[in-house]
């Protein structure tokens, strides 16, 4: 077991946004979260990596037990250093060329040298075939390029976990394949992530395991074919429907 949540719980004001989540990850697997906007999917991988603080709840990540909601300093930069997330509207350094995005991280996070960091860096954009961009800006990049830029900088860190926060859901429709081809890529490559999606096919073709999300609470986990062929909760089946 890579990673496990034991009753997280968050709420805004009287908001209840999680309501005790406990979720578990085998290392080399692909989670991947469905349910209606606004349950609290995304709260959850922010609480994950600290860009939330919880309100009660632990985590276990590798050898660390950690209490949700009073983590030392040391770790949630430890947890930060192992785990990587790509946004939704992808977060690049509008001032830096897609190079520099990417080899910034190995660079001040992990101390690397300029010339390793320029060389890993380039090695990532080769992956995700976009080489020939290192040079540009954010600006002068689409979407889907952008994206693509963003998985780079976050699995050239070696990262246990890629959290992915609706990588695809800021894309135009005809760049959207591009950026779920590199995230197959790299489950393929056995990378552990937990990938917060509405791209079901994504979801069927390439997760271990589905959760199903809804009312900040976990309703249903299963391998794709149960809960996509035999969801057995009510609100899975309602969502299911709505969106075929
Ligand atoms: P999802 O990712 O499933 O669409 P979110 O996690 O983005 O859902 O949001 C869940 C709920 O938490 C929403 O009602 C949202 O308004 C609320 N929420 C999220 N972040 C904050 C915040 N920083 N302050 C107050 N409310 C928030």
């Amino acid at each position: 077991m890579l990673l496990e949540l034991k009753q997280l719980k968050k709420q805004f004001k009287e908001n209840h946004v999680l309501k005790g989540i406990d979720l578990s990850v085998n290392k080399g697997e692909v989670i991947v979260i469905i349910g209606p906007s606004g349950s609290g999917k995304t709260t959850l991988l922010r609480n994950i990596n600290f860009l939330e603080t919880a309100d009660s709840g632990t985590m276990a990540f590798r050898d660390q037990q950690i209490d949700l909601s009073r983590p030392t300093k040391e770790q949630i930069l430890w947890v930060r250093r192992h785990t990587a997330m790509v946004f939704q509207n992808y977060n690049l350094f509008k001032n830096k060329t897609a190079l520099e995005n990417i080899s910034e991280g190995l660079v001040f996070g992990q101390g690397k040298s300029k010339l390793e960091a320029d060389e890993l860096a380039e090695k990532a954009l080769d992956q995700v075939g976009l080489l020939d961009k290192k040079g540009f800006y954010p600006s002068q990049l689409s979407g889907g390029q952008q994206q693509r830029i963003g998985i780079a900088r976050a699995t050239v860190l070696n990262p246990d976990i890629v959290l992915f926060d609706e990588p695809t859901s800021a894309l135009d429709p005809e760049l959207v394949g591009t950026v779920l081809h590199d995230m197959k890529q790299l489950a393929d490559q056995g990378q552990t992530m937990i990938v917060v999606t509405h791209q079901m096919s994504f979801a069927r073709n390439v997760a271990s395991r589905v959760a199903f999300f809804a009312d900040g609470e976990i309703l249903e986990t299963g391998r794709p074919d149960e809960i996509f062929d035999h969801p057995q909760h009510e609100r899975t089946q309602q969502f299911l429907s709505a969106i075929a």
